[in-house]
């Protein structure tokens, strides 16, 4: 999508604060952290929201999620961390290109 700005970031046209990169994901720092630990982990295939996802994308999201402990447990998340995925206009979703939110680091998270 050339109007996306996670896919440019993928790209290299717009830097990033990258932390991990494979064929499948595109891992890097919330430039407005929320936590001292604050990633966004993003497929590099578009998909614009949770929202848009089908059968066809069920082994991508499993690589996401199942990669999520690693990347928590290299950004210093000892003891736990919170995994948020913002959805559509009410869910508060910002960019539209999924992403899954890492954050810790800073004690306990407030409940949510
Ligand atoms: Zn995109
Ligand atoms: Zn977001």
């Amino acid at each position: 999508m050339s109007d996306c700005i996670f896919c440019k970031i993928i790209d290299g046209d717009i830097p990033s604060d990258k932390v991990y990169e494979d064929d499948k994901i595109f891992v890097f720092k919330d430039i407005a952290p929320k936590a001292p630990v604050h990633l966004l982990v993003i497929p590099k295939q578009h998909v614009p929201s949770l929202a848009d996802v089908n059968q066809d994308h069920q082994e991508l999201l499993g690589y996401m999620m199942t990669k999520v402990p690693q990347l928590a447990h290299e950004a210093g998340c000892e003891k736990g961390f919170r995994t948020i995925i913002n959805t559509g206009d009410e869910g508060g979703q910002e960019v539209y290109h999924i992403h899954i939110h890492i954050l810790g680091g800073g004690g306990r998270l407030p409940f949510a």
